[in-house]
């Protein structure tokens, strides 16, 4: 008997279209896949381990803080690092470590493999390319295992040298950055 089930994506969503069809109606037997909220659990590992960046003498660590003195606002969050340490990878899936065209900083993106994670994408910078990694060469990646890096020394990169050692952590979904916050450090 097929099942009508109410769409918990929201129009358009390939997820839903894959299961239901474009009428609602559940395939025979189908396995009702259950999207993954983030204020059920934090979906990612942190890649160092450390809190997030609160105020500092060179600004604000948060999603939205003001940037260029309020022209722009904060498009990520910043976790703090120690110069040198290991990162891992917050996701599984797949990675590519890069110089930023513009920025012209190490950086690194990770596209999930999970299909039932809604995050399109975690874009990190300020992560130093492994020494066996070739630049622009997609790699697979575990969360919470796999070195994708290691943490800049800011200072290198033209920041002030005193500014608080961390990375800047981007969280994609539906084309747009949101506030990675609740993916890595909970509700
Ligand atoms: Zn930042």
């Amino acid at each position: 008997m097929a099942l009508k089930f109410k769409n918990p994506w929201g129009k358009g969503n390939r997820e839903f279209d894959k299961w239901f069809g474009i009428n609602g109606t559940a395939l025979e037997g189908a396995v009702i896949p259950i999207k993954r909220n983030i204020t059920d659990v934090s979906l990612l590992f942190n890649p160092s381990g450390g809190a997030l960046r609160g105020q500092d003498a060179y600004g604000n660590g948060h999603f939205g803080a003001p940037r260029s003195g309020g022209a722009r606002k904060h498009m990520g969050i910043d976790i703090l690092t120690i110069v040198g340490q290991d990162l891992v990878s917050p996701v599984t899936g797949k990675a590519v470590n890069y110089i930023g065209s513009s920025s012209g900083k190490p950086m690194i993106d990770i596209t999930p493999s999970d299909s039932a994670i809604e995050i399109e994408k975690v874009r990190i910078l300020y992560v130093n390319i492994p020494s066996e990694i070739n630049a622009w060469s997609p790699y697979t990646v575990i969360g919470g295992k796999t070195l994708i890096g290691t943490a800049a020394n800011l200072g290198d990169l033209g920041y002030p040298k005193d500014i608080t050692p961390h990375i800047h952590v981007q969280v994609m979904i539906g084309g747009k950055w949101v506030d990675p916050t609740p993916y890595f450090f909970g509700p």
